[in-house]
């Protein structure tokens, strides 16, 4: 049976050790929504780049529904897992369309489970924002959690329920989205993967991982699949190079950059090398040529991956 962590111990340490994070001094759903969309695959300290970037263009889920999906990648851009970019501005159509389509006539829905319908948005995202924004009492799991609840628990490899069975037994549900945020900000910050600090921990005394915590959960072994990939790079007499946008589904897709195939006949081209890009499940390498262009366009008007922006500095057609 899952144990129970030491609650008051653990929100009185969120309290006071809390990072300042833009997002927490706000309530509004939105601007918490987008920090967990940001966040799920981006670190912090570069998620409040992007947020603060995306935020002061989007205040508002209205203003982002009135805005382009190619605007929203542009401002994603470098922030990488781009299809959260694209969902997100389905996400907002969505949510501004009339209730008679369907849609939430402008508000989003403040319920977990009416939050799971919008395109993007997962068990985890709607009880984060569900329980920060408007208290509902649900339990969050990320990664962070399951760490602390393998830890807490000397579980190995606590299976999904079990995780999800220990988060709703300690959930603190007189005040769900601060607990929700401290058990996730001691995985963050105390209980991380490599360096736990115990000593400092405030949920100590019921760990029994403390003497060996390096042991809980235990790393999964996920190899990433090489991905072989070639393309030219053509540049026009401005030093501009010929780009198009990738189709709306497979890698990078709605991203601009050069055409991306497996094989290239590379008779008349320069070859200028390869770049290697590691991507969520993928191991980038891409053979790169370069080639005559009758006209490109400015690489900084489009939106491109950080994969693209390695490419075009190869082929000296963008700097830092
Ligand atoms: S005592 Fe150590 S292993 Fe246990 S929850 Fe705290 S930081 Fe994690």
């Amino acid at each position: 049976m899952p144990r129970s962590m030491e609650q008051e111990s653990l929100l009185a340490w969120f309290t006071q050790h809390q990072r300042d994070l833009p997002w927490r001094r706000l309530d509004d759903a939105w601007p918490i929504l987008l920090s967990e969309i940001l966040l799920q695959q981006t670190q912090v300290s570069r998620g409040v780049i992007f947020w603060q970037r995306l935020f002061e263009r989007y205040p508002t889920v209205q203003s982002m529904a009135e805005s382009t999906e190619e605007e929203v990648l542009f401002l994603w851009q470098g922030a990488g897992y781009y299809s959260r970019a694209r969902r997100l501005f389905q996400l907002s159509k969505v949510v501004c369309a009339p209730s008679s389509a369907g849609g939430f006539d402008g508000d989003l829905p403040t319920s977990a489970e009416q939050l799971q319908t919008l395109p993007g948005v997962g068990p985890y995202t709607a009880a984060a924002v569900a329980s920060i924004a408007h208290g509902e009492a649900i339990a969050c799991v990320d990664g962070n959690v399951i760490r602390v609840m393998a830890r807490q628990n000397g579980i190995k490899e606590p299976t999904g329920r079990e995780v999800q069975r220990w988060a709703d037994e300690v959930l603190w549900s007189d005040d769900p989205g601060n607990w929700n945020q401290a058990v996730m900000e001691l995985g963050a910050t105390i209980c991380t993967p490599k360096s736990p600090r115990c000593d400092v921990c405030p949920v100590k005394q019921t760990c029994l991982g403390v003497e060996h915590a390096d042991l809980y959960p235990a790393p999964k072994k996920r190899k990433k699949k090489r991905v072989d990939l070639q393309c030219v790079i053509y540049i026009d007499s401005k030093g501009r190079p010929e780009l198009e946008m990738r189709d709306a589904s497979g890698i990078l897709a709605g991203m601009w950059g050069p055409k991306l195939v497996e094989h290239v006949n590379a008779e008349g081209l320069g070859y200028l090398g390869e770049v290697h890009h590691v991507l969520s499940h993928r191991d980038m390498h891409v053979k790169v040529w370069c080639g005559v262009a009758e006209k490109g366009v400015d690489p900084a008007t489009v939106p491109l991956s950080s994969l693209d922006v390695k490419l075009l500095k190869l082929a000296g057609v963008m700097r830092d």
